[in-house]
């Protein structure tokens, strides 16, 4: 069994590399890869690398994630997040590979309160929202064998994140102000990765259009990035972590108190009861990933 993974050094990707590793024979690409071409801005190139390789699974966790630079680049944006899994989907078929892909909740508007279902109609408010959501429209029209889990707030201990940006900040002030009217779920790369794993497992041992879909997968539970900062400041307090800030000095503050290139979702609460029921997989909370996270970090 071969396996193709794209974007080996995201905060996904890393954690790819450990997750498909026992599944089967691993090659795994990022955008410098000499040899086999992994730039999803070369379409030629991956196009190549796809019939040279022929995987049984490729695995794209390469995107174009700068949401507010996107606004304002959105050629390349569309290129990776749009044309590239076309390419890859087209590929993929050509060759009988699984083609498992990564969206987010950013292809809805945000509106209401109830966890957004797959079958919900789309309405992205943002130019890396649209490219994502035209991502996934190519790989369902080119590619039969297609898991698409769309998910949020990615985090990994690896590299920068939310959580490390509030612990610097709680160590230089006494009074963090954090934006409340955004709802969702932290959801770990590690778990991303995990649950990853066990999909394309049972799909390739499945009949390919029993488990082909679209899957939301998120951690359990929601909060707002108000509540997160919070959470992450009363586990550094039970760690000892000498901060001037503490979780009941952290102030709550409206989207429009920050001021952004691109407009972001309210609601990116996500229902995963159709990943849980499909695959038998059950979806930890997100406080359990996050001080996970903060004990690998602090
Ligand atoms: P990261 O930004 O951590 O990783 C994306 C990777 O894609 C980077 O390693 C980047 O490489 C690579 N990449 C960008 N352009 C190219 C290119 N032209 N060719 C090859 N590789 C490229 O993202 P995540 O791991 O967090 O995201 C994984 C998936 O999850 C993505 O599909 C994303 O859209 C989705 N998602 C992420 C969310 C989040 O909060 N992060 C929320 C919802 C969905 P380089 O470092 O060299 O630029």
């Amino acid at each position: 069994m071969k396996i193709l993974l794209l974007g080996k050094n995201g905060q996904v990707g890393w954690e790819l590399q450990r997750s498909l590793a026992p599944l089967g024979e691993l090659v795994a690409l990022d955008r410098h890869s000499t040899g086999l071409c992994g730039d999803l801005a070369n379409l030629a190139g991956i196009s190549a690398t796809v019939r040279q390789m022929q995987p049984d699974v490729i695995v794209n966790a390469a995107a174009y994630t700068a949401v507010d630079k996107a606004e304002s680049d959105a050629a390349t944006a569309y290129a990776v997040n749009a044309e590239a899994p076309g390419v890859l989907a087209e590929a993929a078929s050509a060759v009988g590979a699984w083609l498992v892909h990564y969206s987010t909740d950013y292809v809805f508007d945000g509106s209401g309160s109830q966890p957004w279902e797959e079958g919900a109609p789309t309405g992205p408010l943002n130019v890396y929202g649209r490219t994502k959501l035209e991502g996934e429209q190519r790989i369902v029209a080119r590619c039969a064998k297609h898991l698409i889990l769309r998910t949020s707030w990615v985090y990994s201990a690896r590299g920068g994140n939310f959580a490390k940006t509030m612990l610097r900040l709680a160590k230089e002030r006494d009074h963090l102000t954090v934006i409340d009217d955004q709802f969702g779920a932290p959801t770990g790369a590690e778990l991303l990765a995990d649950v990853t794993a066990h999909m394309v497992r049972s799909a390739l041992t499945g009949a390919a259009g029993r488990f082909a879909g679209i899957y939301h997968v998120a951690a359990a539970g929601e909060t707002s990035w108000h509540g997160y900062a919070r959470f992450v400041l009363e586990c550094a307090s039970w760690a000892g972590l000498a901060l001037k800030a503490s979780s009941s000095t952290v102030d709550p503050v409206p989207t429009a108190a920050f001021p952004t290139p691109a407009v972001r979702p309210h609601n990116s609460r996500l229902n995963t009861a159709k990943l849980q029921d499909s695959f038998g997989l059950y979806l930890p909370t997100w406080q359990q990933g996050v001080a996970r996270m903060l004990t690998e970090i602090t």
